[in-house]
């Protein structure tokens, strides 16, 4: 077909030729002037109807939502904000849209009626925004990798192993060893019981992308992620994705070298090629920002933030100096956070790390070398400090607005530091004798991390709910569509 997207479209220039565009109706004026959208941009294409040559029937069709495909003669225009616009020789009907039922109407609907019409929020240009910035960071977040010779590897979604052992694996089947599901003909039932062996959803392909990192170096996966975490905050989903990359020869300074440089190199690659998105979605926050108090305003436009991540190194520290600042900051003096830092050990809550990056340092924060008994087994251990703390080689770096939106760590590759650990934390080795191989059989040095993109995209959108940045959420009693 020789149909224009509208984008392209709107920066030719006028030269009266005839185009053929394809869309959906966002308003008809007058009946004389549609907004045509078809999703590759937020901007309108107008498209001017003669109303006097078109059938009366075909004009009463063209109704907000309603499916066009339009032919006509490329014009300037002289409306404002736009440079052409389509003068109609002929509008074909593609799909009605009953006026009456259609629930977007050419007015600001809230997020929350529009989480209820998930199947058709892609119709507005929040979530039009919103869609075309996530793809390109995917796009970008691949680019970065392969760029620098990285291999993707795929790792399973259905597993055996609870990867953090946190227990927050959704089942793949309830089995009951001792009476599993049969067929009428008395055969165990493989489509309930996954051929008769207890399993789950993936909580992490790390396990899995360190063995593909121990032959092929430096390795990445992309894919979904699932916890059954029964929690409904504005940062966690039950179904997320997960950029999670392993390298072998790598300490954890490279590992944060890596970590900063692939959120600067896809932040960067958005606002080069979303800029007009990322423009609507700061000026949309600006707005939302008016409706607050004050003192709760942000100081800076969603722009700014995104320069400002762009031109500063991240601040990087170690648990243990973060601890200080907290315990002698005024806010945990007059008893304002809700957690209270008393000592060494506590792990950080999402209060204290938006603490740390919003107002103690005002820029994003990599903290390293957590306690040893708050994180997984895989971390490296360090040797114990004069104060007698253990410590592993961990790092999680928080982002403003978000918090915790990269968690990694240098591995453990000691073999009997691993297995001791998985002792004390009743972790069954033999179960994981296939990741305990790799530190058999040339175990190196090697690290790697896990990026959470829907934070990645919170973050460079500007919305404030997760739910918003991800297609068809996942979250507790939601699975419709
Ligand atoms: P949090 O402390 O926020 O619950 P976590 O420490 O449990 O995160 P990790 O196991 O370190 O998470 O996973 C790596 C990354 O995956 C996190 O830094 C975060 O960006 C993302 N992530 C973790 N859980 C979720 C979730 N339920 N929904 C969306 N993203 C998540
Ligand atoms: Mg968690
Ligand atoms: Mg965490
Ligand atoms: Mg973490």
């Amino acid at each position: 077909s020789d149909r224009i997207k509208i984008k392209a479209l709107l920066q030719t220039t006028p030269t009266e030729q005839q185009v053929n565009v394809k869309g959906w109706v966002r308003t008809f004026r007058n009946n004389q002037f549609i907004a045509l959208n078809d999703g590759s941009t937020n901007s309108n294409l107008q498209i001017v109807v003669d109303f006097e040559n078109t059938d009366a029937a075909i004009l009463k069709r063209i109704t907000t939502g309603a499916a066009l495909s339009v032919t006509g003669t490329l014009v300037a225009s002289l409306g404002k904000g736009q440079t052409v616009e389509v003068k109609a020789t002929q509008i074909e009907i593609l799909g009605d849209s009953d006026p009456e039922k259609y629930p977007l109407q050419p007015k600001k609907h809230s997020l929350e009626f529009l989480r209820e019409i998930a199947h058709l929020r892609f119709r507005t240009n929040t979530f039009g925004a919103v869609f075309r910035v996530r793809n390109s960071l995917a796009f970008a977040v691949h680019q970065f990798f392969q760029e620098r010779g990285f291999v993707y590897l795929h790792t399973p979604v259905i597993t055996a192993s609870d990867a953090e052992g946190a227990g927050e694996a959704f089942k793949v089947t309830n089995l009951d060893l001792n009476n599993p599901p049969k067929t009428e003909t008395g055969e165990i039932d493989f489509k309930q019981d996954f051929f008769g062996r207890a399993t789950n959803l993936t909580v992490s392909g790390q396990l899995e992308g360190e063995l593909g990192a121990m032959a092929l170096s430096d390795i990445y996966t992309f894919g979904p992620t699932f916890r059954a975490e029964n929690s409904n905050t504005t940062r966690h989903l039950a179904e997320f994705w997960m950029i999670e990359p392993e390298m072998a020869f790598y300490d954890l300074d490279d590992n944060m070298d890596l970590a900063e440089g692939l959120l600067k190199y896809v932040i960067k690659y958005a606002l080069e090629h979303n800029r007009e998105d990322i423009e609507f979605l700061s000026q949309r926050l600006q707005e939302e920002e008016k409706s607050k108090p004050q003192q709760e305003r942000s100081d800076m436009s969603l722009l700014e933030k995104l320069e400002f991540c762009l031109n500063n190194d991240f601040e990087r520290l170690t648990y243990t100096e973060a601890i200080e600042i907290l315990k002698n900051s005024t806010q945990n003096k007059k008893k304002k956070f809700q957690f209270l830092i008393e000592e060494w050990g506590a792990d950080l809550q999402s209060e204290h790390e938006r603490y740390l990056v919003e107002k103690h340092f005002k820029k994003p924060v990599i903290l390293t070398d957590y306690p040893k008994a708050i994180k997984a087994f895989y971390m490296r251990q360090n040797e114990q400090d004069a104060n007698g703390h253990e410590t592993v080689r961990a790092m999680d770096i928080l982002f403003p607005g978000i918090g915790e939106i990269v968690g990694g760590s240098q591995r453990e590759e000691r073999l009997d530091k691993l297995e001791q650990r998985m002792d004390e934390m009743g972790i069954p080795k033999e179960e994981l004798w296939w990741y305990l191989d790799t530190r058999r059989f040339g175990a190196c040095p090697h690290s790697g991390f896990g990026l959470g993109f829907e934070r990645l995209v919170l973050f460079v959108t500007g919305m404030g709910n997760i739910r918003d940045v991800i297609p068809f959420p996942r979250f507790p009693k939601n699975a419709e569509f």
